[in-house]
């Protein structure tokens, strides 16, 4: 054997660089199912099913090819040696494999989470084996391309990173200017449904499992029954052929109205115009060129408007190349940012849903059916929450990273502990993403379900979020005094009556208190 070619569980690339000189004569790809990646940090079943069976899928079609894959199938029981090796981390099941299939070097796409990359380097060290590290040409952008790019800026921002690569990578171009003559069309994009409702949203394609994935259904249901979630409904596509149906689905039905209710949430609609496509992106199903090329071609063809279309370029060329540049150029330190000195337990109800907040109850409640919430619903109800409760952002973190089908450290992280927390103190974002209930209010209809009013601060109908909001503002006054997009919001601080304004921090101490005791129950 040549080569040993490790091909980590979000790496389902056959583009990858990994098989340019791959010769299947000699070299073997190595790719294990270890139940360490699902227990590290507490897995939500939808992600460990999706991440297991698109694994299978990806190893068939190799092996369809004619790829000698080094597969390691989880085994259903979970005590320590099994079948092939039986290891229960990645560590031991790579050193198993290095011992049995004697490789003279290892190769590897730039992994997706640091401790991973560590632990590879580590291994491959120990063996005395050369690991060489290519980069990952799924995206449009390096870490390196990042680090140029944050080089000598004071402060980084997501408009400059976008702007730089619309107008390198030509997309949405016109003579050398933004098609259309504006670089962003937000101001259109925060539509809400009104009292009217969202009417009828068209249903997005569901995937059925097939055999694959429902043996991996029962496996999970099996090793995993404690992990939260529920897969009755899984029916996430799996497979390459799946999520470009899945993609056109989108483009063709859902698009056109992505952008003016791309914040917008209603009780029991957990899809509503969002693409459901992180999942099949973030293992590499999905190119994120294909995706982009197809929203730009449906509004080339008159199929959508700009807004909608430049919205949705946004969220990919721009947010999901920007995290990823941040998550690289900041680790490991970036990790243990706590600029809020944030250290409150994460309520109990984040893993059950069990709460009478009507707004906390469907977030998460389709966070556990699903495995999913769009991104308002992920910053502005269950993040905004936790950082106004001020709960320790590492919690905040393992619970991202557990619940969500799409979640892979390297675009969890950034959004959880910088967008949504603060936590890095505003190296993210501008500015804490900071509301009250009004806003949940505005953009949803949850407070019509809900026993709690958010005009209210106090009192025993007083809505937590507005409550948390005021005493939040209070808390980190200082810290958020030099901070101009903060300065409306302080100034209405300074406008509150002390005795009012001290009747709220009592009801946001007593809050913590009781959050905190249903906990030790
Ligand atoms: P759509 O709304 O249809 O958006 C289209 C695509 O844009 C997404 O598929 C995604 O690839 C990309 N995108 C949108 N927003 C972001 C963003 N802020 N950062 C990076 N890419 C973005 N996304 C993940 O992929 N994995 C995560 O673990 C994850 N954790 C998050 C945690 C928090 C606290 C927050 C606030 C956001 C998180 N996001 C994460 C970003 C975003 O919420 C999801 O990408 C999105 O909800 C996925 O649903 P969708 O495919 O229907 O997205
Ligand atoms: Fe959420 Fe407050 Fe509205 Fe209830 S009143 S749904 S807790 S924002």
């Amino acid at each position: 054997l040549s080569t040993l070619a490790l091909i980590l569980g979000d790496q389902l690339d056959r583009q990858s660089p990994i098989f340019e000189g791959f010769d299947p004569k000699r070299d073997v790809v190595w790719m294990a199912e270890v139940a360490g990646e699902s227990t590290h940090v507490w897995s939500h079943k939808v992600r460990t099913v999706f991440f297991l069976t698109a694994m299978r899928h990806f190893r068939d079609e190799l092996k369809a090819e004619g790829i000698r894959v080094d597969y390691r199938e989880l085994p259903v029981k979970s005590e320590g040696r099994t079948r092939v090796g039986g290891e229960e981390t990645l560590a031991a099941a790579l050193r198993d494999a290095i011992d049995r299939l004697k490789p003279l070097r290892l190769v590897v796409v730039h992994p997706g989470e640091w401790r991973v990359r560590e632990e590879l380097r580590l291994i491959a060290d120990e063996a005395g084996l050369e690991l060489v590290e290519l980069d990952d040409t799924h995206f449009y952008t390096t870490p390196d391309d990042f680090a140029r790019h944050a080089n000598g800026r004071k402060q980084l921002r997501l408009e400059f990173f976008y702007r730089e690569l619309r107008k390198r990578l030509d997309i949405l171009m016109e003579d050398g200017a933004p098609v259309g003559g504006e670089w962003n069309y937000d101001k259109e994009n925060r539509g809400a449904f009104g009292k009217k409702g969202p009417g009828k949203v068209p249903a997005a394609r569901r995937f059925k499992p097939d055999t694959t994935t429902q043996a991996v259904i029962d496996l999970v249901n099996e090793r995993f029954a404690e992990h939260p979630g529920t897969l009755d409904d899984f029916d996430w596509p799996v497979s390459v052929a799946d999520a470009r149906l899945a993609l056109k689905d989108f483009i063709r039905h859902r698009l056109p109205s992505f952008g003016e209710y791309q914040d917008a949430m209603w009780t029991a609609e957990p899809w509503l115009y969002h693409s459901r496509l992180s999942a099949a992106m973030n293992v590499k199903l999905l190119d994120p060129r294909e995706v982009v090329d197809a929203a730009v071609a449906a509004y080339e063809s008159g199929a959508a408007p700009l807004e909608a279309v430049e919205g949705f370029v946004r969220q990919i060329l721009g947010w999901r190349e920007y995290v990823r540049g941040i998550y690289w150029t900041q680790m490991p330190k970036y990790l243990e940012r706590n600029a809020l000195r944030a250290n409150e337990p994460l309520p109990n109800f984040y893993w059950t849903g069990e709460t009478d907040y009507a707004c906390l109850r469907d977030a998460i409640g389709q966070t556990l059916q699903y495995g999913y919430a769009h991104h308002i619903q992920r910053l502005m109800v269950t993040g905004l929450f936790a950082m106004m409760l001020g709960v320790d952002p590492q919690q905040v973190h393992e619970w991202y990273l557990a619940v969500y089908i799409d979640a892979v450290e390297w675009v969890e992280l950034p959004n959880t502990l910088g967008m949504s927390q603060h936590a890095d103190g505003g190296l993210m974002a501008s500015k804490p993403y900071c509301a009250t209930g009004k806003y949940l209010q505005r953009m949803s209809n949850y407070c019509a379900g809900c026993r709690y009013d958010p005009a209210k601060a106090t009192g025993d109908d007083a809505c937590p979020f507005t409550t948390l909001y005021w005493d939040f503002l209070a808390r980190h006054r200082d810290r958020l005094a030099g901070n101009n997009r903060m300065a409306m919001q302080l100034k209405n601080l300074e406008r509150k009556p002390a005795d009012e304004l001290s009747a709220i921090r009592q009801q946001a101490a007593k809050l913590r208190e009781q959050l905190a005791a249903a906990n030790d129950q």
